[in-house]
């Protein structure tokens, strides 16, 4: 799929349509001391079995692209709609 680097969308801050650069969301990185890490850990050291089963059976193939749109106004950030498809282009 291809997707236009500027593209002109409402800006909700702003309340008005104004210039957005479009780049694509990343995941940030996990802290470890976070508190879904914290209860997995102290799962994970005691009786029992594993807290979370292991997915195996993937029935979707592709992940969601999530494109973040930055206004060029206020320099906000908010998401555009995502897509599941096999190659996600950004067109200068
Ligand atoms: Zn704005």
């Amino acid at each position: 799929m291809k997707y236009p680097r500027t593209i002109n969308r409402y800006c909700p801050y702003c309340r008005t349509h104004n210039q957005h650069t479009v780049s694509i969301y990343k995941k940030g990185k996990e802290r470890m001391l976070n508190h879904g890490r914290r209860r997995l850990e102290r799962k994970k050291r005691g009786y029992g079995s594993f807290p979370k089963e292991i997915f195996h059976k993937n029935a979707k193939i592709n992940k969601r692209t999530q494109p973040m749109l930055e206004c060029s106004g206020c320099g906000k950030k908010q998401y555009a709609k995502s897509y599941r498809v096999k190659k996600f282009e950004i067109l200068d």
